[in-house]
């Protein structure tokens, strides 16, 4: 058995959209036998794969990333594993039809990809999933990895006894340890998965469509605990999307399974979706966390239909999956299940994601991105590709009408079923089912990047729109403003906006929200004396979504230096106590914390003010409520009394019906980590009385977080790969070492992370090698010495281009500061 030099991590580059075209007009992908040995090893696992094809004759290439390989054949010819390099072994394709073997040992991954294999440390159970987007299929099983070329797939599974294996496809276990799964439909490489482990398992069966939900067994009583909930709302969803779509789910069961270590939220694998598990909540949540969970259930149910039934032809093309997942996803929650206010909680989570994510110097457009290069193409899962798509798909299914809109999304299905399209096919349908004016609207909104910038021009009483300097456009807005006079309630105003400037009907002193209800996608910027009124306002503003409103107006005119944060601040005083959407809560304080009250004049005061804002606030929510616990999170994350956080540890004088559980109690043990009065030893025994997955992570987090030299390299260690920790504990270790007031202790580390990324790249590959680079950025360090440091690693050539992307994006973050605190000023 020939051990291979490469490690399955992956090459620099990925699969080029040219290759990959040449491929698919060489062969057909007829079928995919794939035997997997799971019981033999806990490093490595066999994969024996049979893949029928029919080619015509010339050269190509197959995908395999093993960690040996006993030997390849093609029609009962021998291969020369020997050839097999960076993932590629060459073929030489006759015309006809073959059948080529790989028999080969993979390594299990610990990064999130591949087929992860984890143990769970409350009870030292193994468990394993798959995970092959976007190009790990290749260290599952052999493959043709691309999206366009489809194949059904049959999958037979040995495992230690006392598994359960779910797939693709419904499973039978003939005798203990086999499995044996039913062929699949036509399935892309990059949804292929298996989840297998000493799973615990919920059945359930709605409308012919069996239902599953499976999770650890360590929190198999949180798992039944939530079934209830997630298993009405899986059903309350499949009978919306069938009406919807007048297409039945076609991949046989749909199991929901929460698997451990997951970098995404969930992946849409047909048949088997997988999600992250703290979706499983072991403590108590906000409703808008739960929210979020209902929202991705029904975005991966939507991509059974787009993604799953029909699949991009290219990466390029991805829009065309998460956009419209995205889309129907908060449709759908908030038209039939109990969360029907989706919307509100989708404006506070997710529209400043897109709207940065869309003023950055990576910016892209929605559709076509360009993207030609398989790898790269991950850096595009953004806030561009989800929640501006999302934002244009709802503008679009406005101006075409529902009817309209939803007639060429059927007719788009149905046209390529189990295949492959492009966004000009769907272009295309959605004109055959009656749509005019799309390539207008189409040049404005899908394929020009940025946003436009709105903002109000007081003195002349008009709107005007800057369109971003680099990505010039001319874009018409439909919109409404909010419009209130000092001590009065909001009213619309329609408005559409042509041109550079809009004469707006506004009467002088009133306050002033552009686009608050979303009709458009802009950087909406609220003026002076809108900023002077809303601590007044907005203890009066009704309407969710107009405080949602005021929130990214605030946001957006931040990002811009526009807005003084201690007129956030304020803001934020008068607001905490009135908020009704625990979701605004959620969202809305992590940033008011890194952005607001640590560029303002006087930050502890600030965190002080807001403290009491809080604490008052979760004492006079009802007993027990989310609202009173998301009041309390934020009461937590500004605490600077020891005494105070040790009392509600031990229990003393907590708000009236809250309940001091595993997540409320890490959060403490980090608040106290970053003032420097709890160290090492209690956190560990913290972790040893209750040491779950979750209790790891928090861990990890409290560790780095401490004001001490060793604190600091205990993350270095991991960042540099030293030190090989699992992907949660990875990116906790990062984003929990830069706190604001440790400055001087962490000075030095500005200049080891400029020195040291390289490294740390090389040390970590996938999803996890750009998170990496952006977790461990020094986000608090705006210095000219610590600019300076980080500046040039833009350019650096040493730099994986999506590592680069990340840290670029990271300084202009880190300028947009700068440029707040030359602008206002700073203690
Ligand atoms: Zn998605």
């Amino acid at each position: 058995m020939p051990e291979l030099s490469e490690s399955p991590s992956q090459p620099v580059r990925g699969l080029q959209r040219s290759e990959a075209t040449a491929r698919a007009d060489l062969l057909v992908v007829d079928s995919y036998d794939v035997t997997l040995d799971l019981a033999s090893s806990e490093e490595t696992f066999g994969s024996l794969t049979r893949i029928g094809l029919t080619s015509h004759a010339g050269n190509t290439f197959l995908d395999l990333k093993p960690a040996s390989v006993r030997s390849i054949t093609l029609d009962d010819r021998e291969l020369d594993v020997d050839q097999l390099r960076d993932g590629r072994l060459p073929l030489e394709l006759t015309a006809g039809r073959h059948e080529l073997v790989v028999d080969a040992v993979m390594r299990f991954r610990n990064d999130g990809e591949g087929l992860h294999r984890s143990v769970d440390p409350a009870d030292g159970r193994h468990y394993v999933y798959g995970m092959s987007f976007m190009d790990a299929a290749p260290s599952i099983f052999a493959c043709f990895d691309q999206p366009d070329l489809k194949a059904p797939y049959t999958f037979h599974v040995r495992a230690p006894q006392d598994w359960v294996v779910v797939g693709n496809a419904p499973a039978s276990n003939p005798e203990p340890g086999v499995w044996e799964l039913e062929p699949t439909q036509p399935l892309s490489t990059y949804f292929v998965t298996l989840v297998a482990g000493p799973y615990h398992l919920v059945r359930d069966e709605h409308d012919g469509i069996p239902l599953g939900l499976s999770a650890r067994q360590s929190i198999a009583a949180d798992l039944e605990r939530d079934a209830d909930e997630l298993l009405t709302m899986t059903k309350q969803c499949f009978d919306e999307f069938h009406r919807l779509f007048d297409i039945r789910y076609p991949f046989g069961d749909y199991h929901q399974a929460f698997v451990p270590e997951f970098n995404a939220g969930a992946m849409e694998n047909p048949g088997c979706v997988t999600f992250r598990d703290p979706l499983v909540f072991t403590s108590k949540v906000t409703r808008g966390v739960r929210i979020q969970r209902a929202t991705t259930v029904a975005h991966e149910m939507a991509h059974q239909w787009f993604g799953n039934i029909t699949t991009p032809r290219w990466w390029d093309d991805l829009w065309l999956n998460e956009s419209f997942a995205e889309y129907m996803g908060v449709r759908v929650t908030a038209a039939v299940t109990e969360y029907d206010d989706a919307w509100v909680q989708n404006s506070f989570a997710r529209r400043q994601w897109g709207l940065v994510a869309d003023q950055r110097p990576s910016t892209h457009s929605v559709a076509g991105n360009g993207e030609e290069d398989a790898l790269a193409a991950l850096q595009n899962f953004d806030g561009i590709s989800y929640a501006k798509g999302s934002s244009i798909l709802k503008q679009l299914a406005a101006r075409l009408g529902d009817e309209v809109f939803l007639e060429g999304v059927r007719d788009h299905l149905t046209r390529h079923r189990f295949g492959n399209a492009t966004m000009h096919d769907l272009f295309a349908s959605w004109t055959r089912a009656g749509a005019g004016g799309f390539d207008s609207f189409s040049r404005e909104w899908l394929v020009t990047a940025g946003p436009d910038r709105l903002a109000l021009d007081r003195a002349a009483g008009e709107l005007v729109r800057t369109p971003p300097a680099a990505h010039p456009a001319d874009r018409s807005h439909s919109l409404r403003l909010a419009v209130a006079p000092a001590g009065g309630d909001w009213s619309p105003v329609d408005v559409e906006v042509t041109g550079e400037r809009t004469p707006v009907p506004v009467p002088d002193g009133d306050a002033v929200l552009i686009d608050p209800w979303e009709d458009s996608w802009a950087a909406c910027l609220a003026d002076k004396t809108t900023l002077a009124l809303l601590p007044d306002l907005v203890t009066r503003t009704e309407d969710p979504m107009l405080r949602a409103g005021i929130w990214n107006s605030v946001r957006s005119g931040f990002h811009h230096a526009e807005v003084d944060p201690d007129a956030v601040v304020d803001l934020a005083e008068a607001w905490l106590p009135v908020e009704t959407q625990d979701a605004g809560l959620t969202y809305t304080t992590p940033w008011l914390l890194r952005s607001a009250v640590s560029l303002s004049s006087d930050p502890e005061s600030s965190a002080a003010r807001l403290h009491r804002a809080a604490l008052s606030a979760a004492r006079a929510h009802e007993a027990g409520s989310t609202l009173q616990l998301g009041s309390m999170q934020t009461t937590v994350a500004t605490a600077a009394d020891e005494q105070l956080l040790r009392g509600w540890l031990a229990g003393r004088d907590l708000p009236d019906g809250l309940e001091m559980d595993l997540e409320l109690r890490w959060r403490i043990w980090v608040r106290l980590a970053v003032l420097g009065v709890t160290d090492r030893a209690e956190l560990d025994a913290a972790l040893d009385e209750e040491p779950t997955a979750v209790s790891r992570v928090e861990h990890t987090r409290a560790v780095v977080s401490l004001p001490t030299v060793e604190a600091k390299e205990f993350a270095f260690e991991r960042f540099t790969g030293a030190v090989s920790v699992a992907n949660y504990e990875l990116r906790a270790a990062g984003l929990g070492m830069w706190r604001e007031g440790q400055e001087e202790l962490l000075a030095p580390y500005v200049e080891r992370y400029a020195a040291e990324l390289p490294t740390a790249a090389r040390a970590h590959s996938g999803w996890v090698q750009a998170d990496v680079a952006e977790d461990f950025f020094p986000a608090c360090m705006v210095s000219d010495e610590a600019m300076a440091l980080l500046a040039p690693l833009r350019t650096s050539d040493d730099l994986p281009a999506p590592v680069r992307r990340r840290v670029t994006d990271a300084v202009d973050e880190l300028e947009r500061r700068r440029a707040v605190i030359a602008r206002f000023g700073r203690a």
